[in-house]
């Protein structure tokens, strides 16, 4: 493990606190802090902490002892001087002699010691940091040291790595247990550079940053020169079919038998957002033949335990052209999952004094021989995390199998953790959109009616794609909206499909599309070359068909049901003149839509339209504007507002008609106006 401390970035550091008024010992606390964040096989997504005593004026201008304490759950990679709650030393300090302190009540102290009232809950390791002598104290979950420790004498693998340099403590949850125990060892030999928390982590210290930190590197570095004296070929491989099926045929699948039914008539379901992920050594753990044995022993380190569940779910090999056979096979092992699951609830909730409430069944990752593995969550961003975690736990396993055999907490501490409610609080209550956990894609994206649907659908909470012939524009607006922005020309029906795999393989799926890109060509039916009329119907029409088969394969996979929305435009139902070689097809677009809600009913996908017309656009330019207006003798302004209402339409009005439509879940074969009034264009 590098020592990445820069005497040079260490001045900056203080330098620029300093001008926020930030002290020295802060700002090195900062900055080394970010060190150990910035690299995953030290700390992943707010595990580890680090610590600082110190003293700090209060309110009333008078000198305080504190201990500055990472927040629970922050991450360490993007810490900030108030990431580090101040809290006061003194209460903390006295707690050192009580033999028992429940979880409300450390809570309590944590907080009533804090200087500022808003500021983030302290870790849940707090205590271990306060009763510890030392002014800087950095506590990570080093790959490393898991793969020594997660094993049955990891103590005596620890004495032989380290020898006097380091104490060991046995495993004890975190809270004033743990801070007692790590206290004792350390008090029995003060000259360590660290603790090694068995099956947990490990924690360096000393007066000054860069002492503790170049201990941690030091004491990880000694665990994986040890490592690397292990076995080299660590896992024999599995029976792997030749002919595997891709990521973007295996994943809606996964995503389809792992929603959540809440209403199953209606199609309504909690949707996980899947995240993949491959390489050389993730292939070499889920192609093992044993991996049903070494991946299913318990998390790496217990936090992991409420992003990941205790263990994994495990599917066969999905062959190519064979997937209706993965399909059933991995539905028993979604169903094996889940029995077991709640039966490890009902083993272990009974030791519990107060009521537990049982999370969802559901596995957060799932391994895929012959592919790789997936993370799963309610957000792209938390399935991000569970693959990490995932690929931290192969990390792990792999270097533990190597020296000797894997072995984590038990299936018990695992669960008082899982279940641990000051574990949990650390997942926060997100406010959800009404399209969480849906992934949507909207083709023309990059500007007008697109781009307003896909900031729409963003701001509902869904997973959104963005499609255009534009690759720039798609990325800059999916940039915007945290989406993925993808090249496609809707004309051509390969390049559908691709950017529907694309989806597939970022997100794990799809459920609702747009089907949006369109472009107005003009000429008198009567005289109009057959060559424009073709090239209308191809943008207009074709690339909608090619876009709603696509995205219905996709829905079929899942078999949760899905949402096609067509932009079809007023045209579609009254003719403008001169105007036929757009309307023709967006006519021809909305009669599609009525055949795919009929043909597609019985599959729960549902297909409606939005009429929209004049709205400002690349469809309608300023210029175009600018005459048409003058034509009807109409300034601008009462141009475009010429409807019923007497306002003009905008473009995120018609995105709101597609979020209104992918919300009405009994509603298909409709068409909704979006025109201000246009009683020649109204529907009956
Ligand atoms: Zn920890």
């Amino acid at each position: 493990m590098k020592n990445l401390w820069s005497e040079r970035d260490a001045k900056a550091a203080q330098r620029r606190y300093a001008r926020l008024g930030v002290k020295r010992d802060l700002a090195l606390r900062v900055y080394t802090t970010r060190l150990l964040g910035s690299v995953p096989a030290l700390v992943l997504h707010g595990g580890g902490n680090t610590s600082l005593k110190t003293v700090t004026a209060d309110a009333r201008g008078e000198e305080t002892e504190v201990l500055r304490v990472k927040g629970s759950g922050r991450d360490m990679a993007s810490v900030e001087p108030a990431d580090l709650p101040a809290l006061r030393f003194e209460p903390l300090r006295r707690l050192m002699d009580l033999d028992r302190l429940d979880d409300t009540d450390m809570v309590d102290v944590l907080r009533t010691a804090s200087l500022e009232g808003r500021a983030p809950t302290p870790s849940v390791e707090t205590l271990l940091h306060a009763f510890l002598p030392h002014r800087f104290i950095d506590h990570t979950h080093a790959n490393a040291i898991l793969a020594l420790t997660n094993q049955h004498d990891g103590a005596k693998i620890c004495a032989a790595v380290f020898g006097q340099r380091v104490g060991v403590v046995p495993y004890v949850r975190s809270g004033l247990a743990l801070a007692r125990k790590a206290h004792a060892v350390y008090s029995a030999n003060p000259n360590v550079d660290g603790l090694i928390l068995l099956k947990h982590g490990i924690v360096t210290f000393g007066d000054d940053a860069k002492t503790a930190y170049t201990r941690m590197i030091k004491l990880v570095s000694l665990a994986e020169a040890r490592l690397a004296k292990g076995r080299k070929r660590i896992f024999a491989v599995g029976r792997i079919p030749r002919r595997i099926a891709p990521v973007a045929a295996v994943a809606p699948i996964l995503r389809g038998l792992t929603a959540i039914a809440e209403d199953v008539q209606a199609r309504r379901f909690r949707r996980p957002i899947l995240a993949f992920r491959s390489n050389r050594r993730i292939r070499a753990f889920v192609d093992g033949a044993k991996v049903g044995h070494y991946a299913r022993r318990g998390p790496a380190t217990p936090d992991h335990a409420i992003r990941i569940k205790p263990w994994p779910l495990i599917v066969a090999p999905p062959v190519a052209g064979k997937l209706d056979a993965f399909a059933a096979a991995t539905k028993a092992a979604v169903e094996e999952f889940q029995t077991a699951y709640r039966a490890c609830f009902a083993r272990h909730a009974r030791r519990h004094a107060a009521p537990l409430c049982e999370l969802d069944p559901m596995p957060r990752v799932i391994l895929v021989p012959g592919l790789g593995l997936f993370g799963l969550g309610e957000t792209a961003s938390d399935a991000v995390v569970a693959a990490d975690l995932a690929e931290a736990n192969i990390d792990v396993i792999t270097g533990a199998e190597a020296i000797g055999r894997y072995q984590s907490i038990s299936e018990a501490k695992v669960f008082d953790i899982e279940y641990w409610s000051l574990e949990q609080a650390k997942l926060g209550d997100k406010a959800k959109g009404r399209l969480a956990g849906h992934v949507m894609a909207v083709t023309g994206g990059a500007s007008g009616i697109g781009a307003a649907t896909a900031r729409a659908f963003a701001g509902e909470g869904a997973q959104v794609a963005v499609l255009d012939r534009d690759h720039a524009g798609a990325r800059a607006v999916a940039a915007e909206i945290g989406g993925l922005g993808l090249g496609c020309d809707v004309t051509d029906s390969d390049d559908v499909a691709r950017a529907f795999a694309c989806v597939a393989e970022r997100y794990g799926g799809l459920d609702i599309v747009v089907s949006n890109a369109g472009a107005a060509w003009q000429g008198r039916i009567g005289e109009v070359s057959d060559d424009v009329l073709r090239q209308s119907f191809e943008l207009n029409f074709w690339a909608h068909q090619s876009v709603a088969q696509s995205a219905v394969a996709v829905m079929r996979a899942q078999g949760l049901g899905g949402c096609l929305l067509f932009n079809t435009s007023k045209q579609a139902i009254n003719p403008g003149p001169d105007f036929g070689p757009y309307g023709l097809p967006k006519a021809t677009t909305l009669f599609l839509m009525r055949q795919y809600a009929v043909d597609h009913g019985a599959d729960g996908i549902r297909s409606n339209a939005v009429n929209a017309d004049r709205i400002r656009s690349g469809l309608l330019t300023d210029d175009m504007i600018r005459t048409r207006s003058k034509a009807r003798g109409l300034n601008r302004r009462d141009y475009m507002s010429g409807n019923l209402l007497g306002v003009e339409v905008t473009a995120s009005d018609v995105a709101r008609a597609f979020v209104d439509l992918a919300l009405a879940i009994k509603t298909t074969a409709a068409v909704i106006t979006v025109d201000g009034g246009n009683i020649a264009a109204s529907l009956r």
